[in-house]
C-alpha cells in the first residue's frame, strides 16, 4: 500500500519523513525540478554565491521544526545566539536598541529599560493582554490601536513579520497563538534561529538524503492536473505526464499551496493566496561587521523590515510588499541598499551586485475571514488528506505552521509516525 504525497515543499517533506521507513511506500511527486516550494536555496550566477529566496528565521519555541531536524540529522545546521535578542534600528531618529525578553516565563525584563524598546514603560507590555481575549473576527489592529506607544516599534513589525500583513488587516488569533509559544513562556523559547548554510542545506538537502536513505525519491516535473474521485474516494491522481492508479488502501496527501488545492478540488473553501515578500540580496566587497551570533536587524521607518547577513550577502526582507512587488528591480535594489547602508553604518556608494527575489505569493492573505477557511488534514474523502501552512494548523503560514501540518496530515493517514 502506498502513501501518494503530492507537493515537495516543507509540508510534504515533513510527512514523507513522518511516514518513511514507516512499512508503508511512499511516492512523492513535486512540479518544480527541485524541491523546497518557498524555502529554498539556489544559486546566483551574477552574486557568484548560493542564496535562499528569501531569509527565513526560526524561534527556539518552534518544536516541530526542531524535530524535523533532528529527524533528518540537520539539528547542528542552525545557529543562534544562546539567549533571546532582537536588535532594532529606527532610520528616523537613529535610535538603536536590543530586545532581551529574559529566559523564564516570569516577564520581568520589562521593567529593566536597556531590555525594553527606548521610551516605552513596563505597562505598555501589558497591551498583549487585549490579544489574548480578541473576538474571533478581530485583526491585530482591533487589539492594539495605532496610537499605542508600542505598535511602531514592537507589535507593527511583529505582526507584519509572523503574518505578512500589517495589523490592519492580519488576524489576531495566529498572532496570540504565536505569542503564547515563545514570549508568554520566557525568552528560552523566544531565541531566533538561522540556517548556517541557507535553507536548502539546513531543511531540504538533509531532508532528501534522509528519504533517499529510506527508498524513497521525489518524482520531479510532475504536476498534478486533477484528482480523479470515483466512489467516494480519489481513484487516480491525473498528472501532467500520465496518470498513476490510486488503489484501495492506499493514501493520498496534497501537500501543495492554498491556490492550487482549491484549483484540484473547487467545492472545498480554501483561503486565498497572494500576500507578497520582497528579498535583496546584496554582495559586499567584504562581510559587514554584526555580531556573529546575531546576524540580523529590525529596521524600523524605512522600506526594509530585516537585514539579514551571511558572510559578505545582506539579504532584505520586505514583508506584507503587494504595492513594492510591482516595483522594477532596479528602483527596489536603491531603495533598499539605502536602508541597508544606513541600518549597519557602511558607506552609501553604488548599488553593490543584487539579486531581488519577488514572491509574490509567498503566504495566503492572513485575514480574520481566511482563518475560516483553513481546513484540517482530514477530508470528506477518506483517502485524501490535506497538508501546507495554510491548513488548520491555528499558526500563521511559516516552516513552524508547514511542518506541523506535514506530521499531523501523516498522523491524520493512520499510520505511525
Ligand atoms: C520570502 C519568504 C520568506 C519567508 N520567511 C519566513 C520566515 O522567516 N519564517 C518562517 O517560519 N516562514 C517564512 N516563510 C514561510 C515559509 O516559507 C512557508 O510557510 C513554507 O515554506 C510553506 O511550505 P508548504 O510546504 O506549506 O508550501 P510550499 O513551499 O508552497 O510547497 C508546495 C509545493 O507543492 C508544489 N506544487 C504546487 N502545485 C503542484 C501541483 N499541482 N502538482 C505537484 N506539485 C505542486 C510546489 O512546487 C511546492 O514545492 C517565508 C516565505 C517566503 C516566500
Amino acid at each position: 500500500m502506498t502513501t501518494h504525497i503530492v507537493g515537495a515543499g516543507l509540508a510534504g517533506l515533513a510527512c514523507a519523513v513522518a511516514l518513511a521507513g514507516r512499512g508503508r511506500e511512499i511516492a512523492l511527486y513535486e512540479a518544480a525540478p527541485n524541491a523546497g516550494g518557498r524555502c529554498r536555496s539556489f544559486f546566483d550566477p551574477g552574486l557568484d554565491r548560493r542564496i535562499d529566496n528569501g531569509s527565513h528565521l526560526l524561534l527556539s519555541a518552534n518544536r516541530a521544526a526542531l524535530d524535523y531536524l533532528a529527524r533528518i540529522g540537520a539539528a547542528d545546521t542552525v545557529t543562534g545566539p544562546s539567549e533571546a535578542a532582537f536588535p532594532f534600528v529606527d532610520l528616523e531618529s537613529g535610535r538603536r536598541w536590543t530586545l532581551r525578553p529574559n529566559r523564564g516565563p516570569l516577564p520581568w525584563w520589562v521593567l529593566a529599560p536597556s531590555r525594553r524598546v527606548p521610551g516605552s514603560r513596563p505597562g505598555d507590555y501589558l497591551s498583549g493582554l487585549a490579544l489574548l481575549s480578541a473576538a474571533p473576527g478581530a485583526t491585530v489592529a482591533d487589539c492594539i490601536a495605532p496610537a499605542h506607544p508600542l505598535y511602531r516599534s514592537f507589535w507593527e513589525p511583529l505582526t507584519l513579520a509572523a503574518l505578512n500583513a500589517e495589523p490592519a488587516v492580519a488576524a489576531a488569533a495566529p498572532l496570540r497563538a504565536t505569542l503564547l509559544e515563545t514570549f508568554a513562556r520566557g525568552g528560552a523559547f523566544c531565541r531566533p534561529l538561522f540556517t548556517r548554510d541557507g535553507l536548502g542545506a539546513s531543511l531540504i538537502e538533509p531532508a532528501l538524503s534522509f528519504l533517499a536513505g529510506r527508498d524513497v525519491r521525489p518524482a520531479f516535473g510532475r504536476r498534478l492536473r486533477r484528482l480523479v474521485l470515483e466512489g467516494g474516494r480519489v481513484a487516480a491522481l491525473d498528472f501532467s505526464d500520465g496518470v498513476e492508479t490510486v488503489e484501495p488502501g492506499d493514501k493520498v496527501v496534497l501537500a501543495l499551496p492554498a491556490g492550487g488545492t482549491g484549483e484540484l478540488l473547487p467545492d472545498l473553501p480554501v483561503p486565498e493566496d497572494g500576500h507578497a515578500i520582497v528579498n535583496a540580496h546584496f554582495r559586499l566587497d567584504r562581510p559587514p561587521a554584526l555580531p556573529e551570533d546575531l546576524p540580523f536587524i529590525g529596521v524600523i521607518g524605512g522600506t526594509a523590515h530585516w537585514v539579514f547577513v551571511r558572510d559578505d550577502v545582506v539579504s532584505v526582507t520586505v514583508s506584507g510588499a503587494g504595492a513594492l512587488a510591482g516595483q522594477p528591480a532596479a528602483d527596489l535594489a536603491s531603495l533598499l541598499w539605502s536602508d541597508v547602508t544606513r541600518a549597519l553604518g557602511l558607506p552609501v556608494g553604488p548599488v553593490p551586485p543584487v539579486r531581488v527575489v519577488k514572491e509574490k505569493r509567498a503566504t495566503f492573505i492572513q485575514t480574520p475571514a481566511n482563518q475560516h477557511r483553513r481546513p484540517p488534514p482530514a477530508t470528506r474523502w477518506p483517502n485524501l488528506f490535506l497538508a501546507g501552512d495554510w491548513t488548520a494548523t491555528g499558526l500563521p503560514a511559516t516552516i513552524e505552521g508547514a511542518i506541523r501540518s506535514g506530521f499531523a496530515a501523516a498522523a491524520a493517514t493512520g499510520h505511525r509516525v
